[in-house]
């Protein structure tokens, strides 16, 4: 049975956050302070989060994005991976800071992921080093390079554009994706920082990304599923794509086919959902799998319309990215 909501939008592309750890700290993202995170008794433990995958493939879910907080941080990620890939899971991607990658990618290739994303905010190495609070550039770079030379098709790159951070790189990063054959995509700065520092004026609409782009290398729509985050385009003269994700100026929720689970154990039906759903303490507690399946049922009935960022009553979530996973 297809899990539907009760828009009739059909869920079946699952993110899942293996942690709320992370070895950077992108201003857009966490605080600088050492933070405050969960604690490791209320994480998942791998066999937990391999049970509610197998349920949740059962129920229709074909594609799996494995994230965090920083998902290499977390020993053990590669072996669930590769159990994912046993379930039955179709489409199995990674989104990392790279930071790791060039050590864990023959292992994770070895797991069967199919697809990988790969942060990049500046090309310019110190203002890699101010974004992200590290010194991490070279080896970033490297793990893209290293993605590139495997068997991992398309090797995404994304970068969050923050006004007066490094929207003077757009035209760099479009360069970039040329000459690395790459697919670099500009995502809209989302109120989900935990410094709460996000406004309007921070973020860089998608508008404005493509109409800088298509001034200097004429641009060519891209077919995409109706429910992906990106409008993409490839460049009329060469190689590599963009790909424009604007949850801001141009929300798709109409067409949303995704759930996430937490690294704690619950189940959210959007980013900025206001509440989550404990599955967790279900699995905990003794719960069959009908039992949980049919949580999940009546979880994904309820989904949202629509994130509700452009409404003059919104409130951010009180869960920040890091603490469900992007
Ligand atoms: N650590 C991994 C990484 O850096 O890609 C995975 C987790 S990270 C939370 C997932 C994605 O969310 C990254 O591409 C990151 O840039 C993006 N992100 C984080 N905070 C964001 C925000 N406030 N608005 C838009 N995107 C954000």
């Amino acid at each position: 049975m297809p899990l539907l909501d009760k828009f009739g939008r059909q869920i079946y592309d699952l993110r899942v956050s293996v942690t709320d750890r992370c070895n950077f700290r992108c201003v857009y993202c966490r605080s600088a302070d050492p933070e405050n995170s969960m604690a490791e008794h209320t994480l998942l433990e791998w066999d937990e989060y391999e049970r509610i995958v197998r349920i949740l493939v059962g129920m229709g879910i074909r594609k799996v994005r494995v994230t965090g907080g920083e998902p290499l941080v977390r020993p053990g990620v590669e072996d669930f991976t590769g159990r994912l890939k046993r379930l039955g899971v179709q489409d199995l991607s990674m989104t990392t800071n790279g930071h790791l990658l060039v050590d864990r990618l023959d292992s994770l290739l070895a797991a069967g992921l199919d697809r990988i994303n790969i942060s990049l905010d500046s090309l310019n190495q110190q203002k890699f080093e101010r974004i992200t609070r590290t010194k991490t550039f070279d080896q970033v770079l490297a793990g893209i390079d290293a993605a590139r030379a495997s068997r991992l098709r398309p090797v995404k790159v994304n970068a969050v554009l923050v006004r007066g951070v490094n929207d003077d790189e757009i035209e760099a990063f479009a360069e970039f994706a040329r000459e690395k054959d790459v697919v670099l995509r500009f995502i809209e700065f989302m109120p989900l920082d935990a410094d709460r520092a996000w406004t309007r004026d921070l973020m860089v609409p998608a508008a404005e990304v493509y109409k800088r782009i298509s001034a200097k290398w004429p641009l060519v729509p891209v077919a995409h599923e109706r429910s992906e985050t990106a409008r993409k385009y490839r460049f009329v003269d060469g190689r590599g794509e963009i790909g424009l994700i604007a949850p801001v100026t141009q929300p798709f929720c109409g067409h949303c086919s995704r759930i996430r689970l937490t690294a704690d154990g619950k189940l959210r039906t959007c980013l900025f959902s206001k509440d989550d759903h404990d599955l967790r303490g279900l699995l905990r507690n003794g719960a069959t799998d009908r039992e949980i399946g049919d949580a999940i049922g009546a979880i994904v009935d309820q989904k949202e319309k629509g994130h509700r960022i452009n409404e003059p009553d919104f409130v951010a979530p009180s869960r920040t990215m890091v603490f469900i996973g992007g």
